[in-house]
């Protein structure tokens, strides 16, 4: 029912290669997500040398730690952060699969089965992704839930790689991770979370930076709750109805009290940008995105996974905040 397939022409949008797809629905899932690692967007790293000495190390020769990772969003970052260390799965790594409602196969249980990190978003996004682990616990595998790492609440905003203090948590917490389940290479990790920190994600803290010192307080609308953590982080003003950026994301039907507040903020321009998961763009969505672009407001987007599926962290959000920068501009003149 949400397998949106009518992906919008927008002159001004990013282009995305992503095939468009129910990304924040309940509908029932896509069958086409896999466990299969060699195709995980930057999830894979090679492991390390055979037969090195690893002293005390439980490791057996030196083989990397095995970490799967419910998004493909969270193993660009363990991913990076593990060097040749480790080996990540993601289990959602395809962005025509809905991670909000996948059903996971016998290759993922073995997967987690054989993990000693497991990365999980929580907040009754990945469910299936907790029931996997309970039904596969292992003594001695690390599990991280992204949502109780934040302190968000059950019914909170899911989407918190949108947010980039808690983007930073989580790096935190998984070089913690990784240093407990190898200490024998706890140095390594630290200059991998340096790194990382420092110049992988430079351009990102530079662009949200940016935008924060030039655009804060500016009035935006969104299509879904997946903007709000960045709205925050960019300090803008997010003004469409809360109860309509959930029911998009959820997959139920908003409300048309909330749909004429947001066509009378785009009529008279209350909003300066809009922006939309292009992964989800319900009937709703496209009609709002046709008003607003009717209206000479500048339309920007983001999506729920990595798009294209083999694209860093980094460089996807990077280049969703370059286009939202440049709406901005475009609206604003600044
Ligand atoms: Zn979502």
């Amino acid at each position: 029912m949400n397998a949106i397939t009518s992906r919008l022409a927008l002159g001004g949008a990013a282009a995305i290669a992503a095939v468009s797809v129910a990304a924040c629905s309940t509908s029932p899932s896509s069958p086409s997500a896999s466990g299969d690692s060699s195709k995980a967007g930057g999830g894979t790293s090679s492991s390390s040398a055979q037969g090195a000495a690893e002293g005390g190390s439980a490791k057996a020769g030196g083989a990397a730690v095995q970490v799967v990772a419910a998004e493909n969003f969270w193993g660009s970052i363990a991913s990076q952060l593990g060097g040749s260390h480790v080996k990540v799965t993601s289990i959602i790594d395809n962005p025509s699969a809905d991670p909000h409602d996948y059903e996971p196969t016998a290759a993922d249980a073995r997967t987690v089965a054989g993990a000693r990190l497991a990365i999980v978003n929580g907040i009754g996004y990945d469910s299936w992704a907790g029931k996997l682990l309970s039904a596969n616990p292992a003594q001695d595998r690390t599990d991280l839930e992204v949502g109780k790492l934040a302190g968000i609440p059950a019914n909170g905003n899911p989407h918190r790689w949108y947010s980039p203090d808690n983007v930073h948590q989580v790096v935190e917490q998984i070089t913690a991770d990784y240093k407990k389940i190898d200490p024998a290479d706890a140095a390594d990790f630290d200059q991998l979370k340096n790194t990382f920190e420092n110049t992988t994600l430079a351009p990102y803290t530079k662009e949200i930076a940016d935008i924060r010192a030039t655009y804060a307080g500016t009035p935006v609308g969104a299509s879904e709750s997946i903007f709000a953590p960045l709205a925050q982080g960019l300090g803008l003003d997010l003004v469409t109805p809360e109860s309509f950026l959930d029911a998009i994301s959820e997959g139920t039907d908003p409300t048309a009290k909330d749909k004429t507040t947001i066509d009378r903020q785009i009529a008279e321009k209350k909003i300066k940008v809009y922006v939309y998961n292009s992964q989800n763009a319900t009937p709703d969505v496209q009609a709002q995105v046709k008003a607003a672009k009717a209206k000479g407001i500048p339309v920007a987007t983001v999506t729920e996974t990595l798009t294209p599926a083999g694209a860093s962290f980094q460089d996807w959000q990077v280049r969703q905040l370059k286009g939202i920068q440049a709406a901005l501009a475009k609206a604003t003149g600044k």
